[in-house]
């Protein structure tokens, strides 16, 4: 039956010479001119494409009549037709006004309630009919059942069926919307095109785009909504996927470096522990990847302190062995400075072919603005000063970019090309990227689907999960008393105020505040430190290094800790108003402490006065697994807004979500992959392709 359809379908579109251009402005649809189309460019409605791509909220069955005498449950959704009895308008003081319109059928009446729409007096009088869906309420005053109305429409006598109900705006009627709808689908139906090439229809069982747009909005029955749902969710998926794949593919056609990674190569790394065993996995993964000679793209995923950076050291010392220079990127001034530093002590006393390693530090206050410079160092370590067109490398091999969800896939296109041209040697670097953000799957398969990914999912030996507690402000003074006995045992201590953007400023004075405070009234004996990011970067290594040495006890700061600063000693963390930030921060933090052999404690002071905020408290008490706290995160917040991730955007989709629709997303990413192999340059299908650059080009860098 279907594929009838789809038979059907393609020899009518045959027929016509002259197909007609979705892309057209929605103002030249009959029905629609300037006025409306302006109102529709509210919703996001510019195209007729648009418009056939606005899918409806809910339906409603207007299959099923209730009859009025038997609305009797408050807050029931009905839809009644009758015809109006009674229309009366009551002004109340000020400037509220409610219509108040009785309406009858057979069985009896019942009062539709309008609030503030006067202008309906000039439509409803006795005897028109009406069609009307709304919430059942009963009025007290009156002892008696009303509706308020969610839709209505003047009843003309059509055949009663399943109508969609689409998010409005004001000035748009929802009768007005459904009827451009329908002749935008029927004029324009036909000349959408098919972007599934046959055989992934058919495998998956999907229907085809034509029967799916035109059953989302006029389905004949609710059953078939749901697969048509689920072939728009997949085709979301499914195209953006495939462009994630080319993408992937498109980096393994380039020449890359074939590194000798054999493990004797790693004999005199001074490496002070034995690897996890995920270490083990990772760094093997890894070098497999550098001794090919296609260039590495992989992103190491694994929770903050899990023994990243020391994957990534080895991956480094490879490459110089080989003969290559690394560079190392970090988000920030402190991370590059502190990156360097571990360097230095890894590899800083190592002789190469006669010589030692030699290390830079590369960031925007080293660098002298406009000086051209070649980097002959074996190891570059700095932020995005790094990556300038004026830098050049005489021998890049391998690229490693930390705290990697600060990028989209576009961003880390760009990076890939810039680190090319910098680089003076023929062969693409190899590219490894870090993120301590344990993003949930789904949200990684959207994002970092372009990626090979490995994950550190084991903790080093011997730590000990930080206990959590939330500290209400009249205990606030038993934990002064506790930070006291652990800074007398020889521990630090971090206390975080929170950076809220719109006041900086005042923010900023909360953490100036907090730490005269601590240091005048609460611990005159200790000495406490300030840090926040309006600091000079000098001023700023000086308070870190002082905190490292153990010379500052207490450290007042904002976010700037945020990311990879790593002091072993430091076993206490005391974040302040805990409830304004999002509970991938609160993880991160967190992470600053525990990293030593010290038990480690968080407390979380605040007042959490939503529900979310208390969400958000008591997955940081039950947990200490960044993955299961991620996956709350996702929830809570929804992909959009989840861990930084609008910096970097999220692809547009018509309607999947990748978290509620994760086992599609699944589904189609392999379907997406597996077609890819036996169409690598997107040939067979070219509606596949032009569908890819329309829908997801900026996003993939097309
Ligand atoms: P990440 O980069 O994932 O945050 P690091 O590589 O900085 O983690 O490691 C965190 C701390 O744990 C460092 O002090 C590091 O020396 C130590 N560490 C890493 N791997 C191990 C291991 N296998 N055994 C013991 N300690 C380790
Ligand atoms: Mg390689």
């Amino acid at each position: 039956m279907r594929d009838q359809d789809r038979d059907q379908g393609v020899k009518v579109s045959g027929f016509q010479d002259y197909k007609k251009d979705i892309s057209t402005p929605v103002q030249y649809l009959k029905g629609v001119g300037p006025r409306l189309a302006k109102i529709l460019s509210k919703l996001g409605i510019h195209t007729i494409e648009d418009l056939i791509y606005y899918f409806p909220r809910d339906y409603e069955d207007r299959r099923n009549i209730s009859q009025i005498s038997k609305l009797r449950i408050p807050e029931e959704k009905v839809f009644v037709k009758g015809t109006i009895a009674h229309v009366e308008n009551q002004k109340k003081p000020g400037r509220l006004s409610i219509l108040k319109v009785t309406l009858q059928d057979i069985s009896g009446s019942i009062k539709l309630i309008f609030f503030n729409q006067p202008f309906l007096l000039k439509v409803f009088y006795p005897g028109v009919a009406l069609l009307v869906s709304g919430k059942v309420e009963f009025n007290s005053y009156e002892g008696a059942f009303q509706l308020v109305p969610r839709d209505w429409e003047i009843d003309e006598g059509e055949p009663l069926k399943i109508v969609p109900v689409y998010n409005l705006t004001e000035g748009l009627f929802a009768k007005t919307l459904r009827n451009i709808i329908k002749t935008a689908l029927d004029q324009y139906l036909s000349s959408l095109k098919e972007p599934l090439p046959d055989e992934i229809l058919k495998e998956n069982r999907l229907i085809d785009i034509l029967e799916a747009v035109k059953n989302l909005h006029f389905p004949q029955e609710l059953k078939i909504v749901e697969e048509a749902k689920r072939r728009i969710i997949f085709e979301d998926f499914f195209v953006f996927q495939v462009g994630l794949g080319n993408r992937k593919k498109e980096i393994k056609t380039l020449d890359g470096i074939k590194f000798n990674s054999n493990a004797d190569l790693l004999s005199d790394f001074p490496l002070p522990f034995k690897l996890t065993g995920a270490q083990e996995r990772v760094l093997d993964e890894i070098l497999n990847d550098m001794s090919q000679d296609r260039p590495m793209n992989r992103l190491i995923q694994g929770d903050v302190g899990s023994g990243k950076t020391v994957v990534a050291a080895m991956a480094a010392f490879v490459a110089i062995k080989n003969g290559y220079q690394v560079a190392i990127m970090a988000p920030t001034e402190i991370l590059a400075q502190q990156h360097y530093e571990k360097f230095i002590k890894w590899f800083g006393a190592i002789p190469v072919a006669a010589r030692l390693i030699a290390l830079l530090l590369v960031t925007g206050t080293t660098q002298s603005k406009n000086k051209r410079e070649l980097i002959e160092a074996d190891v570059v370590v700095g932020t995005h000063a790094l990556i300038q067109e004026k830098i050049k490398f005489k021998k890049l091999g391998l690229v490693v970019v930390d705290e990697q969800h600060r990028f989209g896939v576009l961003q880390r296109a760009e990076l890939g090309n810039k680190g090319r041209r910098q680089n003076l040697a023929p062969m693409h670097p190899d590219v490894l990227f870090m993120t301590a953000t344990p993003i949930p799957r789904s949200l990684a398969l959207t994002l970092y689907g372009d990626l090979d990914r490995s994950i550190i999912d084991e903790m080093p030996p011997g730590r000990q999960p930080v206990k959590t507690y939330y500290v209400s402000n009249s205990k606030r003074r038993n934990s002064y008393e506790f930070i006291r006995t652990k800074i007398k045992e020889g521990r630090q201590v971090f206390v975080v105020c929170p950076l809220v953007k719109e006041t900086e400023k005042s923010d900023l004075k909360a953490a100036v505040e907090e730490s005269e405070y601590l240091q005048e009234d609460v611990f005159p004996e200790f000495k406490i430190g300030l840090i926040h990011g309006k600091m000079k970067q000098t001023e700023k290594d000086r308070i870190m290094n002082e905190f490292r040495d153990n010379k500052i006890q207490l450290l007042v700061s904002t976010t700037v800790i945020e990311v990879g600063i790593d002091v072993p000693n430091a076993s206490i963390m005391m974040i302040e108003h805990s409830e304004r930030f999002g509970l991938s921060q609160l993880h991160q933090l967190r992470g600053r402490i525990g990293r030593g052999v010290h038990e480690s404690f968080c407390f979380l002071m605040g007042n959490p006065k939503s529900q979310d905020a208390r969400v958000r408290i008591k997955a940081m008490i039950d947990s200490t697994d960044g993955f299961k706290i991620a996956e709350v995160d996702l929830r809570l917040r929804g992909p959009g807004d989840f861990c930084g991730v609008r910096q970097s955007g999220l692809p547009e989709f018509r309607m999947a979500d990748i978290v509620r629709d994760e086992k599609i997303l699944q589904v189609a990413r392999d379907s997406a992959f597996k077609y890819l192999a036996s169409d690598p340059h997107l040939e067979k299908t070219p509606q596949l392709k032009k569908s890819l650059v329309n829908r997801y080009g900026r996003f993939l860098g097309y």
